[in-house]
């Protein structure tokens, strides 16, 4: 982990180089023209330059060492410049991956100390045109070159798709099939047999490479298998899967805030029906301020996650998928919502926002589909659940409730809400066998996130409150505002649980007429109804907060 001073200095480095270097009009004209500015990305990775890669790379092999929150931190600023220019540093951070966790140290200290002195662009090169969600169905192969009894080399055979830095990468960390089973390897450009495509034709971060590999008879010698034992590639890359996800929810967060930080100022200078879109409720109060809920929602969550990740608990690999889920969701509703906000304008490319919202939306499909999301939260959950005999969400919802008691206000006795009916629907699903289908089981994965954000998001509400806030944390909103946050996003994931665990429930047939009414009253459905009052009036007081209009001294409780 660095000093939080370095880290400061480190992201005012970056704001101040992508003001100079990438400004919105140099953006647009490299959207237009789909092309990756390589001439920045080396810059930004060149340790004479930005050399932002050092961040990521331990202190040992000549990096910063940054942990989980440093990184996410930084990622966030990346994307609130450019998402398709972060995804070329996110792919040398991920192509990098397999050989920090899982490298001899011979081979870490090559390639780290490489990365960190020479500035060197890696891509990593998993998905295949057959094999996306499911690596299983890999086909690539590398087949063992022996002399004699011993394994010399390599020969490896196939295609990689979509693969970012593609076309532009220096070296390529390679998933493909051994006779022990999946296994990373390292290819250097230039390799004989090894080819890419043009880059592809995309809907957003244009400014990324994106290309398809091909593998025929490309050599290795047997020192590029990563780690040195086959068989090992999957759980190389499951061990990183928290981590590295935390860079995608930065990008959601900080896509989906550039697209909000350009809707607030452009509703106070549109004037329409005599005043400013800014103060119309009906503006606010649905197309920035509920997007702002989600967004520090999903950051609460990161940054909880991030923390225990740089406290060693682990790749941490289902709140990994929470909060890559709930952020870059978030981020793609409010760059969509920005749209909106802008009317006509928002929809030119002179403003922006279109930009960001096609940029973002690769958020929710690169790093694991949101489906894909669902289902790692959901199956990970299920077994809590059932372990701890239907417990576990009521134990976590006693755990917001004695917050309460202490920090009254912050939203946590109406996340506790959410978390006590979340309990109940997971096990009515339990009793009636709901989980077989899949479409119930993913549901539930969005539930779960919904309240387990909440439950984040009140935490730190109460961190702020009693001023135990970790210091590299993100300071936008007081203890105040933050407070008025949570409660607006603990209603509404009350009654999402509520009444979407209803809907799935009783759609699936998991409850009878006679057993209705006694399921409705275990949610607790009139308590999360009453919870509700105070909603317009705590996004009254956000909307003040993000336009500057709000009154000091405001009460924390509501
Ligand atoms: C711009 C871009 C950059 C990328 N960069 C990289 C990179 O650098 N390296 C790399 O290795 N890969 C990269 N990818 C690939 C990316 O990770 C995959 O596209 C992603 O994992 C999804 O795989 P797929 O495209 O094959 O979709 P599929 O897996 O075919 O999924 C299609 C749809 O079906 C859903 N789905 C899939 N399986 C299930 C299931 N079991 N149940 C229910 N629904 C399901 C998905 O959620 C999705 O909505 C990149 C992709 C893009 C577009």
């Amino acid at each position: 982990m660095i000093a939080s001073k370095t880290l400061k200095l480190s992201l005012k480095s970056l704001k101040d180089f992508a003001k100079k270097r990438l400004p919105d009009e140099v953006l647009r004209d490299l959207d237009e023209r789909d092309e990756c500015p390589l001439d920045v990305v080396h810059d930004m990775c060149s340790p004479e330059k930005l050399g932002i890669q050092l961040l990521f790379i331990p202190e040992e092999f000549g990096g910063l060492g940054g942990g989980a929150f440093d990184v996410y931190c930084v990622c966030e600023e990346m994307a609130r410049v450019d998402l398709g220019v972060a995804t070329a540093v996110l792919a040398t951070f991920l192509g990098s991956d397999p050989i920090t966790v899982g490298a001899t140290p011979q081979q870490k200290k090559t390639w780290l100390t490489r990365i960190a002195n020479e500035g060197l662009l890696f891509a990593y090169g998993a998905t295949e045109p057959e094999a996306g969600s499911d690596l299983g169905a890999l086909r690539t192969t590398a087949d063992p070159v022996r002399e004699g009894d011993r394994v010399v080399g390599y020969k490896i055979n196939g295609n990689k798709q979509w693969i970012s830095n593609g076309g532009v990468a220096d070296a390529y960390t390679v998933l493909a099939n051994t006779p022990g089973g999946p296994s990373w390897f390292i290819v250097e450009k230039g390799a004989k047999g090894f080819t890419h495509d043009e880059p592809e034709d995309k809907h957003g971060i244009r400014l990324s490479n994106t290309a398809a590999l091909a593998f025929n008879d490309v050599y290795v010698d047997a020192d590029r298998l990563v780690g040195g034992v086959e068989g090992q590639g999957l759980n190389q890359a499951q061990a990183v899967f928290g981590y590295t996800r935390l860079m995608v929810v930065a990008f959601g967060l900080g896509a989906g805030w550039a697209a909000l930080d350009r809707a607030i100022p452009y509703s106070t200078k549109r004037i329409q029906a005599g005043a400013p879109l800014s103060q119309k409720q009906g503006y606010t109060h649905k197309l920035i301020v509920p997007h702002v809920a989600h967004l520090e929602a999903a950051r609460a969550y990161i940054e909880e996650t991030a923390e225990r990740i740089d406290a060693g608990e682990g790749s941490l690999n289902t709140e990994g998928a929470i909060a890559k889920y709930m952020a870059t969701e978030a981020g793609n509703a409010a760059a969509e919502a920005s749209i909106q906000a802008l009317g006509g304008y928002g929809y030119t490319h002179e403003y922006m926002v279109e930009k960001i919202s096609r940029d973002v939306r690769i958020t929710t499909i690169y790093e694991g589909t949101s489906e894909i999301m669902e289902m790692t939260i959901s199956r990970d959950r299920w077994q809590s659940h059932l372990k701890t005999r239907g417990q576990h969400y009521h134990e976590r919802a006693r755990e917001l409730e004695a917050l309460h008691a202490r920090q009254r206000g912050v939203g946590a006795d109406i996340a506790a809400l959410a978390l006590h009916a979340l309990a109940e629907i997971m096990e009515k699903a339990r009793v009636a066998r709901l989980t077989r289908y899949q479409h119930i089981l993913l549901r539930l994965g969005e539930l779960i996130a919904y309240a387990e954000c909440a439950g984040s998001l009140s935490r730190r509400a109460a961190l702020v409150a009693e001023g135990k806030l970790n210091e590299k944390a993100n300071r936008r909103f007081d203890a105040t505002a933050l407070a008025a946050l949570s409660r607006i996003f603990s209603r509404e994931a009350a009654l999402k649980v509520t009444e979407d665990g209803l809907r799935w429930v009783v759609g699936a047939g998991g409850i009878s007429d006679a057993e209705m009414t006694g399921f409705e009253a275990s949610l607790g459905l009139p308590a999360i109804h009453r919870a509700q009052s105070g909603l317009i009036a705590d996004m009254d007081y956000i909307a003040d907060v993000l336009y500057g209009r709000a009154a000091k001294g405001r009460e924390l409780a509501a």
